[in-house]
């Protein structure tokens, strides 16, 4: 099936990409490697693709105050590769090759990754574990969510029409350790854990496993297995085995921590 006609337009600035999203119909593109299959797809019909890939200054990595912003423009190898993120934030450098393929991880970003909140996806988790604030651009100016409130639901996240999310700013971590079960390497995951430590609070987030990431912060790790609520079902895996699973991801991530 080929995506269903649309107008197409590139602007140059942020406050050109608001005003454009004010437009009825319009949508954003970033890597497109969501959004393009699934307009090819027919569940989605936009009018108009405002491509956020041209705004200056949300490509970049900034490690500072004890916290690394990363640009929503930010391609997943971009993460990958980042000496940043690798030497303050190792939790996203382990989580980024278990995202797809190097074809995808070089169009995807992390904004869109975030703006999309796939409960089985691997970012969303990674931010809900470091405590990541999720920087939102609109008409009436910036606002600031943290990643525990930004995602609301299956697919469902703070994110009003209009709205843009211009970056993330992760809290470095002292500890992390990051795991996933997948049938298959590059599939999203079965069940997956991202965590981190920081000042001996643990912050585990499950995915795959609900219907947005799941936080527990745990003292012991029976307390951490006591303390999972009920997985959410999949097509192939029953809420049985999504909570076996997860307690032997928080088995092996437990002598890490
Ligand atoms: C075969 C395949 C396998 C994949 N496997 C995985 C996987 O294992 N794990 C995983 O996490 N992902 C996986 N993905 C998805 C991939 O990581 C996507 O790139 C990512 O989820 C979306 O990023 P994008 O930049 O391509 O966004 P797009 O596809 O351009 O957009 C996705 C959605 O987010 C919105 N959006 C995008 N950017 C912003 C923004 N800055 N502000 C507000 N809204 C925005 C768009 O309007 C759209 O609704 C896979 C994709 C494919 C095709």
């Amino acid at each position: 099936m080929k995506a269903p006609s649309f107008a197409y337009a590139k602007p140059r600035s942020l406050a050109e990409a608001l005003e454009l999203l004010e437009r009825p119909g319009a949508k954003i593109l970033a890597g497109g490697q969501s959004l393009i299959p699934s307009l090819n797809l027919r569940l989605s019909a936009p009018e108009l693709l405002v491509d956020i890939t041209g705004l200056p200054g949300l490509s970049r990595i900034e490690a500072k105050n004890g916290a690394v912003r990363v640009g929503a423009l930010c391609t997943h190898a971009m993460v990958e590769r980042s000496p940043e993120i690798r030497d303050h934030l190792p939790l996203l450098a382990e989580a980024m090759p278990y995202i797809a393929h190097p074809a995808i991880r070089n169009r995807g970003t992390l904004g869109g990754s975030l703006a999309l909140a796939d409960p089985a996806a691997e970012l969303p988790a990674c931010a809900v574990a470091l405590d990541a604030v999720l920087v939102i651009a609109s008409k009436k100016g910036e606002r600031r969510v943290r990643a525990f409130d930004f995602f609301k639901g299956l697919f469902e996240t703070d994110l009003k029409p209009g709205d843009i999310l211009v970056g993330a700013e992760f809290p470095k971590a002292e500890k992390s350790a990051f795991l996933e079960l997948t049938r298959r390497h590059g599939d999203y995951a079965i069940v997956g854990l991202a965590a981190a430590t920081k000042q001996k609070e643990r912050r585990v987030a499950l995915f795959g496993f609900s219907d947005r990431p799941v936080l527990i912060k745990p003292g012991s790790l029976d307390d951490a297995k006591a303390s999972l609520p009920a997985p959410a079902a999949d097509l192939y895996h029953s809420a049985a085995t999504k909570l076996h699973l997860a307690k032997v991801l928080l088995e092996r991530a437990w002598n890490r921590l």
